[in-house]
């Protein structure tokens, strides 16, 4: 018997953690980041306390109660004694690893508090991408998935109460082993940056406690990763043979984008193994069609080509299908693509494994915008870019003085640059999101639209404000190929794959696979919070 626990992505979308246990031993599947859950008591300027370790996410239920399974150095005084009559509390040890379907902290941010030798297997890529977003970003200590800064419990000078400081000891790598492709076949260009040490220092060119990258030969289960496409590169899906048969973990996946192929295989050989279950992601269910990325490309031109002053893109830059659709736009409209240092950081990262991912150096459409209020002694890795891409670099004033030559890759969080830059009037602002929004955003989208308004610039693909409903305009949704399938592709990977359990993940509507899957054959099980199904 193998039995499955559900702690997340149960009616909601993302944060997944799921334990499957068995004769072998003991995996997560997923460790991710509960944004909805977090969404209810935390914001921008209201966090949980990385002072109080775990406290805050085990008090508040952002984690599940699982003695033995979370770092030691996050421990405070008595923290068990405190729940171990919560609900769902169990002593938990012995954890072979987590399968990481791909790098969006959905599905990995919560790795951060795990213990440190519980290794994590994954693709190569979503190892590089992990270490690349949080080398070049503000990583909070609650979404530290590649490396962490481990803390003392100590009284602060002055202070009575005991907290968790970071201590001054190096950071610590996790242990990243790797499903697919060795990490020493780089392409000859990629050799070098690797060498340089991505992936054994820090940012700053700290020392960190390094772990080489490892190939996942230590697990006592039979795994199978099978790569599937999804709006980052790197993402899989999981086989794990147990002692009940197959368990197959989709992770989040679309058969629409361009890498579908790779879905189809999955599907294929997820089929061949017969397996016992599917966890299945059901993001879309409710959506009838897909917008493919040609159809992104077709609506981008057609809104840019043409059109007067600055553009602004505006779309997730770990989504690199989503960027080279852009930069195939920048060429073809006489513009250049102006990405930001840590997009580029980014790119330069996902080249060492995707020689195919163009070279900045090399692309004539490329630049690179330098924010108007950099440091005085940039960080290491922002200071290598500004150095190997020099002749690259954009600055506001240039932007400023030639408006039509840019297609800028900002998101909202950057609009505090266009005062520098102050757009001309009927300069274009093009929102080109992979997901739907959330209630959060909504706040955002309605300041956004008084940027627009103060600098005159016309929006396309944003959505507007109809009766207290913020929706995007029929005309302009060919912008939004999403990362997930919609409900007939997931039916047909269900079918397909014909498991003789279902078991609906990352999904607000699970009754849809009962309705739609009870005439064949397929047993669907709603999984409850917490609770453990035996298959
Ligand atoms: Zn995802």
């Amino acid at each position: 018997m193998v039995r499955l626990t559900f702690y997340g992505g149960i009616m909601e979308i993302g944060g997944n953690k799921v334990l499957l246990e068995d004769d072998k031993g003991k995996l997560f599947l997923d460790f991710g980041y509960p944004y909805s859950r977090y969404r209810n008591f935390y914001e921008e300027y209201l966090k949980p306390r990385p002072g109080a370790g775990l406290l805050d996410l085990l008090a508040m239920k952002l984690l599940p109660p699982l003695e033995g399974i979370y770092r030691d150095d996050l421990e405070t005084q008595d923290l068990w004694q405190q729940f171990r009559q919560a609900e769902r509390y169990r002593r938990l040890g012995g954890i072979d690893g987590v399968l990481l379907s791909h790098a969006h902290l959905d599905h990995s941010g919560h790795i951060a508090f795990l213990k440190e030798d519980i290794p994590i297997y994954s693709t190569a890529t979503t190892a590089l991408i992990a270490k690349a977003i949080q080398d070049s970003g503000k990583v909070d200590f609650d979404q530290q998935v590649s490396y962490f800064n481990p803390t003392s419990q100590e009284y602060p000078t002055g202070w009575k109460q005991i907290a968790h400081i970071a201590s001054n000891t190096a950071k610590q790598q996790r242990h990243f082993c790797i499903a697919d492709i060795k990490p020493e076949v780089l392409s000859p260009d990629a050799e070098e940056f690797w060498r340089q040490g991505f992936w054994e220092k820090t940012p700053k060119q700290k020392e960190l406690i390094s772990h080489p990258l490892e190939e996942h030969t230590r697990c006592n289960f039979n795994l199978r990763c099978f790569p599937v496409d999804h709006s980052i590169p790197g993402a899989c899906a999981w086989g794990i043979e147990t002692s009940s048969g197959w368990v197959i973990y989709s992770g989040d996946l679309r058969l629409h984008g361009k890498r579908g192929k790779f879905t189809e295989a999955f599907i294929n050989e997820a089929a061949k193994l017969h397996p016992k279950a599917l966890i299945l992601e059901g993001t879309n269910v409710d959506k009838r069609t897909n917008v493919a990325e040609q159809e992104v490309y077709e609506s981008g031109y057609r809104a840019i080509d043409g059109s007067q002053g600055l553009v602004i893109a505006d779309f997730s830059a770990r989504d690199v299908d989503r960027l080279l659709t852009f930069l195939q736009i920048a060429r073809d409209t006489k513009r250049k693509l102006a990405i930001l240092p840590k997009d580029a950081y980014l790119l330069k990262t996902m080249r060492l494994l995707e020689p195919e991912i163009p070279d900045i150096a090399q692309e004539d459409a490329l630049v690179i915008y330098q924010e108007t209020t950099a440091s005085r002694s940039p960080v290491s890795w922002l200071r290598k870019i500004f150095e190997d891409y020099s002749s690259k670099i954009v600055l506001a004033k240039d932007v400023a003085s030639n408006q039509g030559d840019f297609i800028l890759c900002f998101s909202f969080f950057d609009l505090n640059e266009l005062p520098s830059i102050r757009p001309e009037p009927e300069s274009l602002y093009v929102y080109s999101s992979s997901e739907p929004h959330t209630e959060e955003q909504e706040m955002d989208f309605w300041r956004l639209h008084h940027w627009l308004k103060h600098f005159k610039m016309r929006g396309f693909g944003l959505p507007v404000e109809k009766n207290g409903e913020w929706e995007i305009p029929e005309k302009e949704k060919g912008l939004h190929a999403s990362g997930h399938a919609s409900g007939p592709d997931l039916l047909k990977i269900a079918r397909e794959i014909s498991p003789r359990v279902l078991i609906p993940l990352h999904c607000e509507k699970p009754e849809f696979y009962v309705d739609n899957l009870s005439v064949s054959g397929i047993e669907v099980i709603l999984p409850i919070e917490g609770l453990t199904t035996e298959i």
